[in-house]
């Protein structure tokens, strides 16, 4: 399996796992971008994007990153798109701050040192330094530690991410096989990727892609991505029909997105 250096694609919202596929034509989510503006009106910018394929309804998120964007159907003027953001600007505030505070709280920079605790299939287990000894790994995790070697130091940051992408690869591949199986959705080839701000993606010619940082998430959770990229085999779009689909599939679905919203800050090295 090679590594893939994931282009970041911005379009995309906080709950969208998919991203745009390299050639033109391949585009899996299909926004259309128009225009992103940052109002000076308020203290807070906000992103545009409008859509042809949006009929009626605005929306409003917060992305990842901590933009907020408001999807718009094509022909919605500046003044209803600014007066929809005023009414949700209190919520939209509230959530800020909340995020703010989560990141605050829980997430801080890893250190390499004894003690440090590393997530592995949503458990943390803390770091050893050891001798390096004869047949060992530079870094294994056994009886419920990482065990580094002490003459890895340097390096320790590529080991731990080596170490993710291997785990990734034998679990996804294990998980994607026993979901392909079930649902009858056979992906053109699996791969593992350093995507930081999507955990999953499916391209037009049925690639998979997966960040390996989401092997640091619980078995529940991973398979709830497995499966939203297998149903992009089935349908490329995230329109209703393939929401009812993972919903037949998953049928608790959503308390797995929403995990993996609230808690991608975590998933990281
Ligand atoms: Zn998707």
């Amino acid at each position: 399996m090679k590594d893939l250096k994931n282009k970041q694609n911005k379009e995309n919202s906080f709950y969208s796992y998919c991203e745009r596929g390299k050639k033109a034509g391949a585009a899996v989510c299909r926004l259309l971008l128009l225009a992103e503006k940052a109002t000076q009106a308020t203290e807070i910018p906000y992103h545009i994007v409008k859509s042809k394929k949006r009929r009626k309804t605005l929306l409003l998120t917060i992305e990842r990153d901590g933009r907020v964007v408001i999807r718009v159907p094509y022909n919605t003027a500046e003044s209803e798109i600014h007066a929809f953001f005023k009414r949700k600007l209190s919520w939209v505030k509230k959530k800020i701050d909340e995020k703010k505070k989560r990141v605050q709280d829980m997430s801080h920079p890893r250190r390499f040192v004894e003690g440090e605790k590393f997530l592995y299939l949503g458990e943390q287990y803390p770091l050893e330094i050891r001798e390096p000894g004869k047949g060992r790994g530079k870094l294994a995790l056994s009886h419920g530690v990482f065990f580094l070697n002490n003459d890895c130091a340097k390096k320790v940051r590529e080991i731990f991410i080596k170490w993710y992408k291997e785990r990734a690869c034998e679990i996804f591949t294990e998980r994607v096989n026993f979901y392909s199986r079930k649902l009858k959705l056979y992906p053109k080839e699996i791969r593992i990727s350093s995507a930081k701000t999507r955990y999953g993606s499916c391209t037009a010619d049925n690639k998979l892609f997966f960040s390996f940082r989401l092997v640091m998430a619980p078995y529940s959770r991973i398979d709830y991505i497995i499966v939203h990229e297998l149903a992009h085999i089935k349908i490329k779009n995230h329109s209703g029909r393939f929401w009812r689909y993972i919903e037949e599939v998953m049928p608790e679905y959503e308390t797995h997105k929403k995990w993996l919203s609230k808690n991608s800050v975590l998933l990281d090295i």
